[in-house]
């Protein structure tokens, strides 16, 4: 148990999008919070993530939405576009309809600033409460407390605190410390990153609308980010052999062409376009059996990774900070029961999420779709109105402020 007299002090290893957000929900409910993020900026590899209405109700209770919206693209909507052809379905609105339907509209953002307006919002709170160039290495609990080790320029420091909270991403330290080394698996598939100057693509590309290109073995979405001035491609195939997954390494203009041998022009016109294209090995976890240990927890992709097929994984990392800070507020001084309770609210709906990825994976590479007739009977069946409302709607009407902690 924590004296009343003193803020109960979070430690949280890992500045990602899931770290920041819990930060800023437990330092608005009276926590007191340290960051410790090894990189020496807040800035990664360029990137862009989809954000629905579930994750964007997080930021807005955080009073972060009018500085976001400030540099996301809005959605008008979904479209699906075949492989070879460039046949063009468009499968639903958002735009206006996504405020009335789920409270929010939906964005497409570029990652770093996604993460500057994390950051700026922790710090508005805190000035001092993001450490960078800290490396988690591990950690120590007792009944009263933990003690999170790291390195800072070559030095090993410790500092201890009521709670320690894992949101350092798919290799997480504090999950191997936890739990062991976890034995991904490889899903046979490759993922292409690339951002692209919106100029240097031709006018029928451009616009507001979130793009899956389907085909055999593979898709392609692509989506503005950045207030629309760049656009951001991930070209997703199943190849055999490259098994690295790291945000960090990058492949060559020739071999991403190669992977999608066969693909209509604009693929090839995008690839062309950007200046690195990255890749990314896609892993599968299954889903934890737990999560937390005493006064430890995870969060994020720590405790739950997923294919992107659904675009959820940054959504969830913004679900699982906000009610963190719900349910260890809800516990009171017992910090342990906290986190339980927090994992408790929590790993049904992400088990769900990871297997519901998969599934839209298999669903946007059917072999159906390589012979033209049976691919436009494929997407007419598999994406009715019904089906997109089945596969869409419960994930977009969680309210982070309602469900019971
Ligand atoms: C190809 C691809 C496309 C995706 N597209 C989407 C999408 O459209 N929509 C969506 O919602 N999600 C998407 N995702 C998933 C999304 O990016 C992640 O789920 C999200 O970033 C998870 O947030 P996180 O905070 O858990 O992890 P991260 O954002 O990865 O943050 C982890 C942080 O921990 C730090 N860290 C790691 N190890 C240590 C250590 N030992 N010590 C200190 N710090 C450490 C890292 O530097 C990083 O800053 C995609 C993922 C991939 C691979």
């Amino acid at each position: 148990m924590t004296s009343r007299l003193r803020k109960p002090h979070i430690l949280i290893a890992g500045g990602g999008i899931g770290g920041l957000t819990a930060a800023l929900a437990l330092l608005k409910r009276g926590y007191d919070v340290d960051v410790y993020e090894q990189a020496a900026e807040l800035r990664e590899v360029g990137a862009g993530v989809q954000l629905s209405p579930n994750g964007i109700r997080a930021l807005h209770e955080l009073g972060l939405h009018e500085p976001f919206r400030a540099l996301a693209c809005e959605a008008s909507g979904k479209q699906i576009r075949l492989w070879n052809s460039g046949q063009t379905w468009r499968i639903f609105d958002l735009g206006a309809e996504s405020v009335e339907r789920y409270g929010f509209p939906y964005y497409m953002v570029y990652r770093p600033d996604l993460l500057a307006v994390l950051a700026d919002g922790v710090r508005c709170e805190k000035p001092d409460a993001i450490h960078l160039d800290s490396r988690c290495t591990g950690f120590e609990q007792t009944v009263s407390s933990v003690t999170l080790k790291y390195d800072k320029a070559g030095t090993e420091n410790k500092v201890t605190g009521d709670a320690l909270i894992g949101a350092d991403g798919v290799h997480s330290r504090i999950r191997q410390a936890l739990f062991g080394h976890d034995h991904p698996e490889y899903t046979g598939m490759l993922s292409w990153r690339g951002v692209i100057p919106m100029e240097k693509l031709p006018h029928h590309m451009r616009g507001t609308i979130g793009t899956n290109w389907v085909g055999p073995g593979g898709h392609v979405v692509h989506y503005p980010v950045h207030r629309g001035e760049y656009m951001n491609f991930n070209g997703i195939i199943e190849r055999d052999g490259w098994q690295v997954e790291s945000w960090s390494a990058s492949g060559t203009h020739e071999e991403c062409h190669a992977c999608f041998e066969g693909w209509n022009a604009d693929i090839h016109c995008m690839i062309d376009s950007f200046t690195t294209p990255y890749k990314w090995a896609l892993m599968a976890r299954a889903p934890l059996d737990k999560w937390s240990v005493g006064r430890v927890s995870l969060l994020g992709d720590a405790c739950h990774s997923m294919l992107p097929m659904l675009a959820q994984g940054a959504a969830m990392a913004l679900e699982d900070g906000y009610i963190l800070a719900r349910a260890m507020e809800a516990a009171g001084a017992d910090i342990s029961q906290g986190l339980a309770r927090y994992e408790q609210a929590r790993k049904v709906r992400t088990s769900k999420v990871v297997q519901g990825s998969a599934e839209n994976g298999r669903r946007f590479q059917s072999r159906t779709l390589a012979d033209s007739a049976a691919a436009q009977e494929y997407v007419d069946r598999e994406w009715t109105p019904d089906k997109v409302r089945q596969r869409y709607e419960w994930l977009f009407t969680y309210d982070v402020t309602a469900v019971p902690v």
